[in-house]
């Protein structure tokens, strides 16, 4: 049986410990927790790389800890805009959705469609039409509804008006919450999938990396998978993903040599924050990120579970 590896996240950003209830740590940990079991036990068992990374990325989306599917932020109109996309390393087939609403788990869509449609990006109401077209389920808005994301809202939609005040406080919390998962399967197979509610208030309509092959991720069998999670024009503006994929294939990079060049230095120059969960093709992992902390989760050598936060 061929090496295998599972890394799953849930978002980086200004995470401050300050910040963070135990209750509320508990609860990120134990989702992330059964996000990476679930995929594990599917690879472990034969299981494909890309059905581990959809059941890992469902798991997340289903658990209000997180800025995807149920958990997915309200945009500045009030609303929720999600994006998501999976990408398979073996053929690069990939699929992605932009913009959808009432989708409960959007990276199913994006896998639907993937495999069930001749397009790779599907955006807004046709995209939700072919949700409905294939019988996924869809939820009211009030499944979506927390109180904590809507005062999250409030808050950010608040300093919006008075951003200047507030641009140069360390204290404010920048968080990006998107989901994503990276595998490799028995059968040598690489894949990356990730889905998000996109950034508090953001303007109704944006899009970020997350559903843009080479941006938020990307899997080639030759090289590596990647997910990403971060201020989504910066990783559009870098294309973060291929670009970590290229070094490896065109200056013979190794995995951490790559992500550490586009994460630690490239990013940081054009002013981007956030992180990335990559794994190569021997089944070597990279979990880079430039901010305080990115949720995370991985198999150790040994087989072990490890769940982290910051630097600890
Ligand atoms: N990258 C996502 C976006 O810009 C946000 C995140 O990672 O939380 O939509």
């Amino acid at each position: 049986m061929g090496k295998i590896a599972f890394v799953v996240h849930g978002g980086a950003g200004v995470i401050l410990k300050k910040n963070m209830t135990p209750e509320r740590e508990a609860r990120v940990r134990s989702g992330l927790y059964t996000a990476l079991i679930t995929g594990y036990e599917l690879l472990k068992n034969g299981g494909s790389s890309l059905d581990a990374v959809s059941a890992a990325i469902e798991s997340l989306e289903n658990c209000l800890e997180f800025n995807a599917g149920r958990g997915a932020v309200f945009n500045h109109i009030g609303q929720h805009e999600m994006d998501a996309a999976i990408m398979s390393g073996h053929d690069l087939t990939t699929g992605a959705v932009a913009g959808i609403s009432g989708v409960r788990n959007p990276i199913r869509l994006a896998r639907a469609v993937m495999e069930q449609t001749p397009q790779v990006l599907l955006a807004g109401r046709g995209a939700e039409a072919l949700a409905k077209d294939l019988g996924l389920p869809m939820e009211p808005e009030a499944y979506f509804h927390s109180e904590h994301r809507w005062q999250q809202y409030l808050e950010a939609r608040d300093q919006n008006q008075i951003q200047l005040d507030h641009a140069d406080d360390p204290e404010q919390e920048k968080k990006f919450g998107t989901v994503g998962a990276v595998a490799l399967d028995t059968f040598g197979d690489l894949a990356a999938g990730v889905s998000t509610g996109g950034m508090t208030n953001k303007k109704f309509g944006r899009i970020g990396d997350s559903p843009i092959v080479g941006a938020g991720l990307y899997a080639n069998n030759k090289t590596c998978a990647v997910s990403a999670t971060g201020d989504g024009e910066f990783f559009i503006r870098g294309v973060v993903s291929f670009d970590i994929s290229a070094r490896m294939a065109y200056l013979g990079e190794d995995l951490a040599t790559a992500t550490d060049a586009v994460i630690m230095k490239k990013l940081g120059e054009i002013g981007g924050l956030g992180g990335v969960i990559a794994v190569d093709c021997s089944g070597n992992i990279a979990l880079p990120y430039n901010c305080d902390g990115m949720y995370r989760g991985y198999m150790d050598e040994d087989g072990k579970a490890v769940v982290k936060i910051w630097e600890e």
